[in-house]
């Protein structure tokens, strides 16, 4: 045995004590690290659905075997709310009784194939409701945030925008500095048309507003009233805030293609942070006819619920900003997918978030926001009053910026028995509809033809 060699085994020898317990003490960590949480089983999945404002909201929930884990997820389709309850318990429930809750991107796969005749917003819907339900698991089964899961923050907030609407000019730029002082510097902008229905600007049909001569009675629209009005707000609105602001607008898809791309040429000088919707889902192959017209940004995506609608857009470069209602495109899952496809072709976020979204959802659409370096801005998820008590943990405004707390998963706790005294109600519904069980109504040119809203 040589010299250095018995030096080492003596030494060794005399701590052998201290350094048996310190090297158990680093296997038990190691082993702690490796090894992880044991695996989940999904045990029960069941369906939160409650009313505390205007909008129905639909959120699963998801129970595992090991106690007291269990989480939430959005599944929120206002439009057709009942159809997306059964679709989580009549089919989705005996599907992943007694599967792993951790297996996340496999869950989703398989529940997406399952029904062979895939897509579509009420089965997209139940599956985001699991999705997300599993990505608040494994948070908390990790003790993080699910930002920390995607990566870690990359911003520190969220830039959100607010919508502005209203009857005439001088209205919407009060509203609009109203809105800056709260901290906005993006601020989406809506007129209305007298006597007619606007998207988000309100009805124009005020004591004073003109008879409009339609031949039916249904809410009416007409795009060129509706261009007429709408091209010199925004000139007018630019010219009166200055450029320190960053103006948005959301056609709704309401117009024609030749129309739309008249508009984003008309509007050009605006310099909008974005134009929304331009075109209907059905018409995106007119983008491309727009990007070689003007540089106004666009916008696109809320009514998305196929990647075969998303993809081309993205990897052409044809859009701006990607604006799916996460939840419609199942989740978590596809769509932090999406986000890292956009960031890859200069195509940022802006993920949908209106009052339509559950507060389970806006807080998945902040976490993506945090952690994707393409984000772009937020709409909406500034949760008040009797949803924010229901929802407790929701995320929080300030000075513009929208704060995701840091608690593990979506960091959100429902307290499920004030959820309950808030029962869907009967009726209701936009677009002029009345006893639509939550839907949507119709709206109609003056000769009755039917708008997509
Ligand atoms: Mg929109």
């Amino acid at each position: 045995m040589k010299r250095r060699d018995v030096l080492h085994t003596t030494v060794g020898g005399a701590l052998a004590g201290f350094v048996s317990a310190r090297e158990v003490q680093a296997q038990q960590q190691a082993a702690r690290a490796t090894r992880g949480t044991p695996s989940p089983k999904i045990k029960d999945v069941s369906v939160i659905t409650t009313q505390p404002t205007g909008v129905r909201l639909v959120v699963v929930k998801i129970t595992t075997d090991q106690d007291g884990l269990y989480r939430y997820g959005c599944a929120t389709f206002t439009q057709r709310a009942d159809l997306v309850v059964p679709a989580v318990e009549k089919y989705l429930k005996p599907f992943l009784i007694g599967k792993p809750a951790d297996r996340i991107d496999d869950t989703w796969q398989a529940c997406y194939n399952s029904s062979y005749w895939r897509n579509g917003p009420v089965l997209n819907n139940a599956i985001s409701g699991v999705d997300q339900a599993l990505w608040d698991i494994k948070g908390r089964q990790a003790g993080m945030p699910v930002y920390q899961l995607l990566g870690g923050k990359m911003r520190e907030a969220a830039a959100s925008y607010t919508s502005i609407g209203g009857g005439e000019v001088p209205q919407i730029v009060d509203g609009a500095k109203k809105a800056m002082a709260q901290g906005y510097r993006h601020i989406r902008l809506q007129i209305n048309v007298p006597g007619m229905s606007a998207y988000g600007a309100g009805g124009g049909g005020g004591a004073s507003a003109p008879k409009v001569q339609a031949l039916h009675t249904d809410p009416v629209y007409e795009p060129g009233a509706y261009i007429r009005r709408t091209v010199p707000m925004l000139q007018e609105v630019r010219k009166q805030l200055g450029n320190d602001v960053e103006l948005l607008h959301d056609i709704h898809e309401r117009v024609s293609p030749r129309e739309a791309i008249q508009f984003a040429k008309e509007i050009e000088s605006v310099r909008l942070f974005y134009l929304e919707d331009p075109f209907s889902p059905e018409d995106i192959g007119y983008f491309r006819q727009l990007r070689q017209q003007c540089n106004t940004a666009v916008a696109m995506g809320e009514l998305f619920s196929s990647p075969q609608e998303w993809t081309p857009l993205i990897s052409e470069r044809l859009i701006d900003y990607i604006r799916i209602h996460i939840s419609m495109a199942g989740g978590l899952t596809p769509c932090r997918k999406i986000a890292n496809l956009g960031e890859f072709y200069g195509v940022k976020t802006a993920w949908h978030g209106p009052g339509d979204v559950s507060p389970i959802g806006h807080m998945c659409n902040l976490h993506l926001d945090l952690a994707s370096y393409n984000f772009g801005v937020q709409e909406g998820g500034v949760i008040r009053g009797v949803e924010a008590e229901i929802f407790k943990g929701s995320e929080t405004f300030k000075d513009g910026y929208l704060y995701a707390n840091d608690s593990p998963g979506w960091g959100i706790e429902v307290d499920e028995k004030l959820a309950a005294k808030y029962p869907f109600r009967a009726g209701g519904g936009g677009g002029g509809g009345a006893n639509l069980n939550g839907g949507w109504g119709v709206i109609r040119r003056l000769d009755g033809t039917v708008i997509k809203q």
